[in-house]
């Protein structure tokens, strides 16, 4: 993973610096605490990209559970009506075959319901 890559070799650095203050190297000292910026510099940057990426990911993972949601189909035909899953009511079939739209029907006799928005009669 690129980051842990930059992140390694910052921390390798850190160990470098700590042994050449402990040899009181000064030039050496100041090229790798710049070469140290710079990898915590690159560091973040990956960093930021990640966040991008994990931004993106949660994008599209909601914009698939939405599709997921959006795709149900009647799963019964009951009285001339549709049945849903993990839903009692009846729906009118004109509306949901021409419309997708899920309509309820209303009980008018033992064997006739009729539809909420299109008000067409549906029999058994
Ligand atoms: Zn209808």
């Amino acid at each position: 993973m690129a980051h842990a890559t930059s992140f390694d070799d910052a921390m390798e650095l850190l160990e470098r610096l700590r042994a050449l203050a402990a040899d009181g190297e000064r030039a050496a000292l100041d090229a790798r605490i710049t070469e140290l910026g710079e990898k915590l510099d690159a560091a973040r940057r990956e960093a930021d990209q990640l966040q991008e990426r994990i931004a993106s990911l949660e994008a599209e993972n909601r914009t698939l559970k939405q599709a997921a949601a959006g795709s149900d189909e009647p799963v019964e035909v009951k009285n001339g009506c549709y049945r849903f899953d993990g839903d009692d009511a009846l729906y009118c079939p004109l509306c949901w075959d021409n419309k997708r739209h899920k309509a309820r029907t209303t009980r008018i006799s033992s064997r006739q319901r009729v539809c909420g928005t299109c008000r067409s009669p549906i029999s058994a």
